[in-house]
């Protein structure tokens, strides 16, 4: 599969730094949302990312594996520095292998995909409001504006342990794959995700579109879009 790519990062309009870290290259495409003041989750989504190219590039492991190694890169990084002790981030990615897509998640950072025009999400938020939603306890649009709607149940460096999501996903010619952080889904409901993705062609395009979309909104926290499209068998 030939793939065409769209990438944009920004800190946004009330934060002081940019925690998210993102990577697009032919075989993987990912985004990490760091967490933990100051230092920490500018380090934990960079050192995680940097785990996971490295052991791509080594074609190491599968993909959760790899996430499950960068989950003991930023603990143990976390537990020597005490400047970056409790940092996590979250981690969704995709690798392209060929018309198989190797889709692994965790945290609240999202997976969609676009066919035609419909839009999907692929990943499931590993959230506090997410679980309230599917105990009956709350309703999504309650959810939305939950005074503890970023505080997130899984994510990579916390724990000693870290369960990854994992899925395969067809990738046909036409498909779009929209991977971002929650700074872009807090702000921009799924209905009008699809609405602009469906309407601007170039993916580049498309992703600084999104981002700014999100300021457009206040811009409450790190926004981070990227935008893969799948365009057909050759090369
Ligand atoms: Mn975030």
């Amino acid at each position: 599969m030939r793939i065409r790519t769209g990438s944009a990062t920004d800190v946004g309009r009330v934060r002081q730094g940019n925690e998210d870290s993102f990577y697009v290259s032919s075989e993987l495409v990912a985004v990490a949302d760091g967490m933990g003041g100051h230092l920490g989750g500018e380090v934990a989504s960079r050192l995680a990312l940097e785990v996971v190219i490295a052991l791509s590039e080594r074609r190491e492991g599968d993909l959760p594996e790899r996430i499950v190694e960068a989950n003991r890169a930023v603990l143990e990084r976390s537990r020597a520095d005490r400047e970056v002790t409790g940092m996590g981030t979250t981690f969704t990615a995709i690798e392209i292998d060929g018309s198989v897509g190797h889709l692994a998640h965790v945290g609240d950072s999202r997976a969609y995909r676009l066919r035609g025009d419909e839009l999907v999400v692929l990943t499931e938020d590993h959230t506090l409001v997410r679980e309230l939603v599917r105990s009956g306890e709350i309703t999504d649009e309650e959810a939305r504006f939950h005074p503890q709607r970023s505080v997130v149940t899984r994510s990579v460096g916390i724990d000693q342990q870290v369960e990854v999501d994992e899925g395969q996903l067809d990738l046909r010619e036409g498909d779009r794959y929209l991977l971002c952080s929650d700074g872009l889904t807090a702000v921009v409901r799924d209905e009008e995700l699809a609405e602009m993705l469906a309407e601007e062609e170039d993916p580049q395009e498309c992703a600084t579109r999104l981002v700014d979309a999100a300021n457009g909104r206040g811009g409450p926290d790190n926004i981070t879009v990227v935008i893969v499209d799948i365009v057909d068998d050759e090369g």
